[in-house]
């Protein structure tokens, strides 16, 4: 293994990690609340100014997909669907050579008007975010009355053809936490793929506790109250997801243990926040300014050799189970999830 990152090439990590999975922010506002995310009043939001505009999110994706071996990328946020060059910016990216996979985590309100243009415009798939099924729990967990729109957005995703339409789910002890097994039939009947994850350290308000969170193998034991799970033959790669048949298959559901069952050393993400910053992780504590070097008029070979030179120092692991694990100042919704 060489002790610096190549010149050209992809973005290789110092333990031989090859990020090709791109998640970008589009914004870091929301109109929703998630207690797990954000407090009820919101955050300070990045002014106009720090955002990277359209253009300039679309240069970075160019870049990391022509010269980084970038071959997915998310969009998220905040809320991506708020962003009104999405459709564009969407555009954009699915006419890069190599076209790269293009896809959404969303919280769906808005996606049954969108899904059609975004489709058009080549999104491939979408991830909506949805806790519970209950309106009362919604607007207890979201804090915003807005249970229908998200159950709209996912019917209108199938509709459009963002097939498979994911859902992610996120159980809290004492508000949704006896849901699972709801939320896995809900999905079979209408052809959604569920993901439970557990919920991490990444909350605004820093409130989050290991000792209260539910785990993989609480979830898992509530699902088997009402299904046969057994483990899926299938290749896990990169996937974050591990996935188990539902009462024999082809029906899956998955589980993402971020926290009791780590799975950084097959993690092949590189970040990029609204404001243009490279993050190596989810829960790294350094980035790097690509905006900056943007705005100061840096080439394609310049930005791409800062990204490299970011992706190589990401971290072996999260650590969140280290006696000196930080928290990230950045939130989740600031990130991008
Ligand atoms: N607003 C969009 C949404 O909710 O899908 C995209 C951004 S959101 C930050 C992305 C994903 O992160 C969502 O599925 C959300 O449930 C998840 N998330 C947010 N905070 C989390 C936390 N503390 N632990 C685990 N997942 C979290
Ligand atoms: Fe908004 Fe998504 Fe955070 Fe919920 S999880 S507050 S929908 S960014």
């Amino acid at each position: 293994m060489s002790l610096a990152p190549g010149a050209d090439g992809v973005l290789v990590d110092r333990y031989g990690r090859v990020a090709r999975d791109l998640r970008v922010s589009l914004t870091d506002k929301c109109n929703l609340r998630c207690t797990y995310c954000m407090p009820a009043e919101g955050l300070p939001w990045l002014a106009g100014p720090e955002l990277l505009t359209d253009e300039e999110i679309v240069r970075l994706v160019r870049v990391a997909v022509e010269r980084l071996g970038v071959t997915e990328v998310r969009f998220t946020g905040g809320e991506p669907l708020i962003r009104p060059g999405l459709v564009d910016i969407v555009t954009a990216v699915a006419a890069l050579d190599p076209r790269p996979r293009v896809s959404l985590t969303t919280n769906g309100i808005g996606l049954d008007r969108l899904a059609p243009a975004l489709r058009t415009a080549g999104l491939d798939r979408v991830n909506v975010s949805l806790d519970t099924l209950d309106p009362g729990r919604f607007t207890t967990l979201t804090r915003r009355p807005r249970l229908d729109a998200v159950l709209a957005g996912l019917a209108g995703a199938a509709a459009a053809g963002l097939s498979p339409v994911k859902i992610n789910s996120v159980l809290m002890r004492g508000v949704n936490q006896d849901e699972a097994p709801a939320l896995l039939r809900f999905a079979l009947d209408h052809d959604y793929q569920l993901r439970i994850i557990e919920q991490m350290p990444l909350d605004a308000q820093h409130g989050w506790a290991r000792e209260t969170m539910v785990t993989a193998e609480e979830i898992l034991a509530s699902l088997r109250t009402a299904f046969d799970l057994s483990p899926d033959p299938a290749e896990r790669g990169a996937a974050p997801a591990e996935t188990w048949l539902v009462d024999g298959g082809p029906a899956r559901v998955g589980v993402i243990a971020s926290v009791t069952r780590p799975f950084c050393g097959d993690c092949d993400r590189t970040r990029l926040t609204a404001d243009g910053q490279v993050r190596a992780c989810l829960f790294a504590t350094e980035e790097s300014d690509l905006r900056a070097a943007l705005r100061a008029g840096a080439d394609d070979d310049e930005l791409a050799r800062r990204w490299r030179t970011a992706m190589w120092g990401k971290r072996a692991g999260h650590g969140i189970d280290d006696p000196t694990f930080l928290q990230p100042t950045r939130p989740m919704s600031a990130i991008g999830g």
